[in-house]
């Protein structure tokens, strides 16, 4: 079950209107990296966490994501509001606001409408976590983008805040990614990776600026200076109702019925120019 406390999580105090500024916050309220997809995105993944402790914090962090949704909305609304009525100028008039009316909505600062397609979740925790980490550094560059535009000490205050809670939940997901052994650990699952797991393939090239770091460098990786294709030719495509030239039967190209029925060419020059005489490790040298 659901409370509401009326009073705010923190002051939200603008000093006057600005519906333009007003607009770019909507990217917090029903945009992308907003507080409805953080709150909404916390909230769905603990329902399927086993961890009890992890499954404690996603509801209380998807709670105060809620909080922030409020305070976005509120800021929003006061923004407008006060450039509503005598006071509706040309800068009222240039936003979705003069449309939509005052107060925050379930859109974007470009007026695209939230879609549950932003929320990123689903069946496993550490998936969740690290997605989580990804979430909380988009709405964290956003706030900062917002900060540096903020039309007031009120507005710029409370963005602040919201910054720095962002900053405080991805330490959060990053200490329970620890405790389950998976911050620095890749792997996570019940399917073992392949040979192919530690290899870094040099694929973009040009001699000097291939650039080495411990992301491509023993232990952890083999390099792989000149990658070449392990695997062969893909078959020949079939498809009985694509466009075959006319000239093909025009000019008589012998063809043979299979027991699919589809009709193919003998003779296909595919079939003949594949050369696997070397060996993979020979295509591959490790260095
Ligand atoms: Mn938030
Ligand atoms: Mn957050």
């Amino acid at each position: 079950m659901f409370y509401h406390d009326k009073k705010l999580m923190y002051d939200v105090k603008v000093d006057g209107a600005d519906p333009q500024f007003a607009q770019l916050l909507l990217e917090q309220f029903g945009g992308a990296t907003g507080e409805l997809t953080a709150a909404l995105t916390y909230w769905t993944q603990s329902f399927h966490v086993e961890n009890r402790a992890i499954r404690d914090m996603l509801q209380d962090i998807a709670i105060e994501e809620f909080s922030h949704l409020e305070m976005v909305g509120r800021m929003i609304e006061q923004l407008t509001e006060k450039a509503s009525g005598a006071v509706k100028d040309a800068a009222f008039k240039s936003t979705l606001f003069t449309v939509r009316g005052i107060g925050p909505h379930l859109v974007d600062s470009q007026g695209q409408a939230w879609t549950a397609a932003y929320v990123n979740e689903g069946g496993n925790v550490v998936r969740d976590l690290r997605a989580d980490i990804a979430a909380e550094a988009g709405a964290r560059q956003t706030y900062e983008a917002l900060v540096k535009l903020a039309p007031d000490e009120g507005s710029k205050k409370a963005l602040v805040f919201l910054l720095t809670r962002e900053v405080s939940h991805t330490h959060m997901f990053m200490k329970a990614l620890e405790s389950l052994g998976k911050l620095s650990d890749p792997l996570f699952g019940n399917v073992r990776p392949d040979e192919t797991v530690d290899l870094y393939f040099n694929l973009s090239k040009d001699g000097p600026l291939d650039m080495r770091g411990p992301w491509n460098s023993e232990p952890a990786f083999r390099f792989v200076e000149r990658p070449e294709p392990q695997g062969q030719l893909p078959q020949d495509v079939e498809n009985p109702d694509d466009e075959r030239h006319g000239h093909h039967q025009a000019h008589g190209i012998e063809t043979q019925r299979v027991e699919t029925g589809v009709t193919r060419e003998v003779n296909n020059p595919a079939d003949q120019h594949q050369d696997f005489s070397r060996s993979a490790s020979e295509r591959n040298p490790i260095e």
